[in-house]
């Protein structure tokens, strides 16, 4: 298949402010974005990119520390030896303390030396949540809140419905809700994109959507690492706040939504908003709570916190009734993927159940499967002949769209795409203030109900606990990374 290049939109000249500008999340992800993006001619040399920090530090300090986070894109084979120097041509250090106030001043001359109304100035707190309220109000009282600012935050928005309230609300003290952009990175996938252009561009699959074609769904978001040096973080959080309240509940809403009549920011949030409103309370046994067998030695205390989890949700509306959605996620897992399986029903009558089992033909039925890490895709599972003269031998065989074969080259990380997003104005992969409060409504009483027990345990490299979701054993599980051949079709002639 022909390679096809990824086009990138234009952007206008913009300026992003990093506060926390040398912290991890800005040398890990935020710099390296912008520096794939300067690469692609998106980010221009009439950009400035400000790393506001706390501490003094000179240039080429700044480089030095950001440099082995950019190792990917510097070796890359279009990559010139002068393009990282040009890039850092770009960036501008401010010393600012965000509670003193100090350097607040200076922050405030170099925005207003390019201030224009058609230039996006992008603040990015890139700092714990409990500075998003003082950063806010720094901002405003430093004058630099204009109808061109932006303000750019992401997880954890809050450890339950109440803090979640407040942060948006100190958000809101300062900047409009439409020039507020929350990250949810998954949404900046291409693939978790894709889900989107899948059901929404094509008709094929949009009339099987419903409970009347589909039996269940699954959703896996498997990590091989532990908690390592984050443990004392994590365990005020666990598996349900750090990753189902918002990526996998985000993930959800994907493939759950109904179709918005425009791919319109606005839009998309209200059917996102619909779905999350329609989740019920899981039962109890429709929760499983795990946690691998080292976590209490690596944090050095007992906990109950889980690092694993898997929930059995019901999305009550007339399209979903009956329809359950199984969504898991966990760390020290056998393998790092994240997948969506959508198994279809099963056919109404097998004409080649000659000799075999009605359970054996419940094996075989149709699956759509998004993978959305690592190796990009998406794969329509059909039951096919198996070729040769040893009569009618069926296995699930596979269409499949690798994004990697059908594009090449590197696809882009989530926040090239947001950043560039956020100054071309477009909130559709971004959390509204109600998307987030929604969510938060259906995980606290889960957090409630399931506090108090203790976490199952598991061992490292397995797919969690034994004994899973309301007695379903983990063969149940369609696991990521399997080979779909190496189920065992049924032969018979
Ligand atoms: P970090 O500790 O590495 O960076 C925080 C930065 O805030 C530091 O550079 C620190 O100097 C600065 N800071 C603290 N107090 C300040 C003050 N008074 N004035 C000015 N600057 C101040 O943490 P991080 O990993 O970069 O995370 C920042 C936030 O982003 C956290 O809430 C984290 O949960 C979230 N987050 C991080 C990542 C990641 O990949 N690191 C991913 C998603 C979300």
């Amino acid at each position: 298949m022909a390679e096809m290049m990824p086009q990138s939109a234009l952007v206008p000249d913009s300026d992003y402010i990093i506060i926390g500008g040398t912290g991890d999340l800005a040398l890990r992800k935020i710099f390296p974005a912008l520096f794939w993006r300067f690469l692609d001619g998106q980010v221009t040399s009439s950009f400035r990119l400000i790393a506001a920090a706390r501490q003094e530090i000179s240039k080429k300090d700044f480089a030095d520390r950001l440099r082995p986070f950019c190792e990917e894109a510097l070796y890359h084979a279009d990559t010139k030896d002068t393009d990282f120097e040009l890039f850092l041509k770009l960036v501008h250090l401010v010393k600012l303390d965000i509670l003193s106030g100090e350097g607040a001043d200076r922050l405030a001359t170099l925005v207003h030396e390019k201030a224009k109304a058609d230039r996006p100035c992008i603040f990015y707190l890139a700092v714990a949540p409990s500075l998003f309220g003082p950063s806010c109000q720094l901002l405003k009282s430093a004058g630099v809140v204009l109808p061109q600012s932006r303000l750019v935050v992401e997880k954890p928005l809050g450890h339950d419905y109440a803090s979640a309230e407040a942060i948006g609300t100190e958000l809101q003290a300062v900047f409009d809700e439409k020039q507020i952009y929350r990250i949810d990175h998954y949404l900046g996938k291409e693939t978790v994109q894709n889900l989107m252009a899948l059901r929404f561009a094509n008709v094929i699959f949009e009339s099987q959507w419903n409970n009347a074609a589909i039996d269940h769904v699954q959703i896996t978001v498997a990590e091989t690492v532990g908690v390592g040096q984050r443990a004392s973080y994590y365990d005020d959080s666990g598996a349900i706040r750090d990753m189902v309240q918002n990526h996998i509940l985000q993930l959800v809403c994907l493939v759950a939504m109904e179709p918005p009549s425009h791919f319109d920011a606005d839009q998309v949030r209200d059917e996102k908003l619909r779905v999350l409103r329609a989740l019920r309370t899981p039962d109890l046994g429709d929760v499983m709570r795990g946690q691998y067998q080292d976590y209490e030695a690596e944090l050095g205390k007992s906990s109950n916190t889980e690092t694993y989890v898997a929930l059995k949700l019901a999305v009550n509306n007339w399209r979903w009734a009956g329809v359950p959605f199984y969504v898991r996620t966990g760390k020290k897992l056998a393998t790092r993927a994240s997948e969506i399986v959508i198994t279809f029903k099963s056919k109404p009558h097998d004409i080649f159940a000659n000799g075999r089992s009605s359970a054996d033909q419940d094996d075989l039925p149709n699956r759509l499967i998004i993978r959305l890490q690592p190796a990009e895709g998406v794969k329509l599972q059909l039951i096919s002949k198996e070729p040769g003269p040893g009569g009618m031998r069926l296995f699930p065989a596979e269409l499949n769209l690798s994004f990697d074969d059908t594009f090449g080259g590197r696809l882009p990380d989530a926040y090239e795409r947001l950043l560039m997003d956020t100054a071309r104005g477009n909130q559709t992969l971004f959390m509204r203030h109600d998307e987030v409060l929604a969510a938060w409504a259906f995980i606290d009483p889960i957090l409630r109900d399931t506090a108090e027990r203790p976490p199952a345990l598991y061992k490292a490299g397995t797919f969690g606990p034994e004994d899973n979701l309301s007695g379903q054993g983990p063969s149940f599980w369609i696991d990521p990374q399997s080979d779909f051949r190496s189920e065992q079709p049924d032969s018979h002639s």
